[in-house]
């Protein structure tokens, strides 16, 4: 930021100088000055300094206008009051432009170069027009509204001519500069502007044809190449062109057949016409541009994003068809392109269904993601795809389209497959463990009508005996043992689990179930005969009791149990080391009404 003392000492040197030279240039007829830019420099100085500072900047500006006007204007009689109402008009079109607009987007946005135009060209100067009206009447005579309307356009033309200028140097960067210094830039914006001046000679400076609107083709080409700054050069340019032609006395508007006021009237109205086409078309173009060039950065970042991501970036239309498939997508679907193919592609052909039913559901609820996760053959192994969908909303709310990411997730399914299979399995035998068994039981009687299975409960006999002999540690061998005995006898039909302690649980399926007796039997011998290690050098023999049911019909879980139960009490009563079946008791046929008996401890 500049030093407020040096910015009014800049601005007042380029005050005087401008001043005098329009006053001394372009005052006709001893009367008003054709432009008055002075205005526009007040104003951007005042809108630019700390509002502390303006009563001093006023001053400056006042003591200044005083001097050019009292030395290359009206004379020094009226200089003062002259001044004075030169520089508030200044001060006051900055405080409306303030007061309308607070994020002084002037030269920014269309709706603000509007509100430039009507408060800077218009509004803003009514005032000062009417006191330097009647201060012009009395110094010349003459008509008051005259000399108002005169100053009205004289100072809404110049400061609509110079102020967008101002604030657009003012509100450049050094890094805009930058650009400044560049050649490749310069000698167009050199070139585009000499074009300009060429061409409103050319079109003014002749009255055979009426050529008016040919500066407008420059000033279009400097509008669109060089936007806001072109535009306000471009249309600076032309007005000193058609003054330069009025003041010389040759061409369209010095031999218009009108008096020399209305001929000046007339070129104002016509560069007033050229900055309303020019300036908001430049400040348009400049916001489009912006806007474009805010997409291409976001595009280049997702690319980046996309290019270098091991997930697969997906874009596809509403039918699933992928549009736009990143580089990662090659690996997770094994393929060499999916461009046009559907996003099933990427899975399995068995989960085609499922993966069309989850981009229905994302399509239902635009913005909401949805994840499917499948796994997937790739060369004889088995990874795991997780797809993420979203919609993408447009305003008519139905889907155009989806966006998807697609990632590995095999090392994370594995490590959770392998926590479930934990969070089932018995640490000490590795067989499964009760809630194993009990999802198995549930699921079984589901199906027990269509499906019978047999159900057995094992119970070792005298097993608080061991690790009263021998030890906990033996104990836990021994169970670690009959939990390989198990492990051994088990098959797709025949489940095996240890329901806790030294209870053990079996489920026969299909042909299995019908000779589950015989297993039983069949484990029951295992038991017996394998030797059992004493940690000690010797070794010793232990028994197991059996309580076998056919479950056919749909019970609850722990009728189930029941059934089981009331054999194996049985197996343990009748000596041990036997296995018992409900049928055995006649009581399979009263399964829910069947008491279990109460458990009496035989003593070892
Ligand atoms: P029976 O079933 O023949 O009537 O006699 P039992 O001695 O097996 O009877 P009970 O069910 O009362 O005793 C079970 C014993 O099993 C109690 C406990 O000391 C032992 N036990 C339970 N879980 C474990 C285990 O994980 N490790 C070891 N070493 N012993 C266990
Ligand atoms: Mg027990
Ligand atoms: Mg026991």
């Amino acid at each position: 930021m500049m030093h407020p003392g040096l910015r009014i000492a800049i601005y007042g040197v380029l005050f005087f100088s401008v001043t005098s030279l329009t006053i001394f240039s372009t005052r006709f007829a001893g009367g008003l000055a054709l432009v008055w830019p002075g205005t526009a420099l007040a104003t951007a100085l005042f809108l630019t300094l700390p509002t502390e500072r303006h009563v001093h900047a006023g001053a400056v500006l006042v003591a200044l206008s005083t001097s050019a006007t009292a030395l290359f204007g009206f004379g020094p009689d009226w200089s003062f009051p002259l001044g004075l109402v030169n520089i508030f008009e200044g001060w006051f079109v900055a405080f409306l432009l303030n007061r309308a607009r607070p994020q002084r987007d002037f030269v920014e946005s269309e709706s603000g170069v509007v509100w430039l135009g009507f408060l800077a060209g218009i509004v803003g100067i009514i005032p000062s027009a009417v006191v330097g009206g009647a201060i012009a009447a009395q110094i010349v005579g003459g008509n008051v509204f005259e000399h108002a309307a005169s100053w009205l356009v004289g100072h809404g033309l110049g400061t609509l001519l110079v102020l967008p200028l101002a604030l657009l140097l003012e509100s450049y960067s050094r890094a805009d500069y930058r650009h400044v210094r560049d050649w490749r830039r310069v000698l167009p914006f050199i070139a585009i502007l000499s074009f300009t001046a060429l061409v409103s000679v050319v079109a003014f400076s002749q009255s055979l044809l009426p050529a008016l609107f040919l500066p407008i083709v420059p000033l279009v080409l400097a509008s669109f190449r060089f936007r806001r700054f072109g535009a306000a050069i471009a249309v600076l340019i032309i007005t000193a062109a058609a003054a330069g032609t009025l003041a010389s006395e040759t061409g369209t508007f010095a031999e218009l057949a009108i008096p020399l006021w209305q001929k000046a009237l007339f070129l104002q109205f016509y560069v007033v016409i050229l900055l309303l086409i020019a300036f908001p078309m430049a400040v348009a173009i400049q916001q489009r541009q912006r806007v474009m060039d805010e997409l291409v950065d976001r595009e280049a970042m997702q690319r980046l994003i996309a290019d270098h991501s091991d997930d697969a970036l997906l874009q596809l239309d509403g039918a699933g068809t992928i549009r736009f498939a990143s580089p990662a997508s090659r690996r997770l679907s094994g393929r060499d392109d999916v461009e046009g193919l559907h996003m099933a592609a990427f899975f399995s052909a068995f989960d085609r269904d499922m993966v069309a039913a989850s981009l229905e559901k994302a399509a239902e609820q635009p913005g909401q993601t949805k994840i499917l996760e499948r796994s997937v053959e790739h060369d004889g192994e088995t990874r795991w795809l997780e797809a993420k969908l979203r919609a993408i909303e447009t305003s008519r709310s139905k889907a155009s389209g989806f966006v998807v990411t697609i990632r590995d997730v095999t090392e994370r399914k594995l490590d959770e497959l392998q926590a479930s299979r934990e969070a089932r399995t018995d640490p000490l035998t590795g067989l499964p463990n009760r809630r194993a068994f009990l999802d198995m039981l549930d699921s079984k009687l589901r199906t027990a009508e269509q499906a019978p299975f047999a159900f057995a409960l094992v119970d070792l006999d005298h097993f608080k005996r061991v690790n009263d002999s021998y030890g906990h540690t033996v104990g836990d061998a021994v169970l670690t043992q009959i939990g390989r005995i198990m492990h051994d006898m088990a098959s797709e039909d025949c489940f095996f689990a240890r329901l806790g302690g030294e209870e053990f649980g079996i489920i026969a399926t299909g042909p299995v179930a019908e000779i589950a007796p015989t297993i039983c039997e069949r484990l029951r011998l295992a038991i017996q005969q394998k030797p059992m290690s004493d940690n000690d050098g010797g070794s010793f023999h232990i028994t197991a009791s059996i309580g076998v049911a056919a479950i056919g019909e749909r019970c609850s879980s722990s009728m189930a149990m029941q059934a089981a139960d009331g054999p194996l009490y049985m197996a343990k009563a009748s000596g041990r080391n036997c296995t018992r079946r409900a049928q055995d008791m006649g009581a399979l046929a009263s399964l829910g009404t069947q008491v279990r008996k109460p458990q009496v401890k035989i003593a070892g």
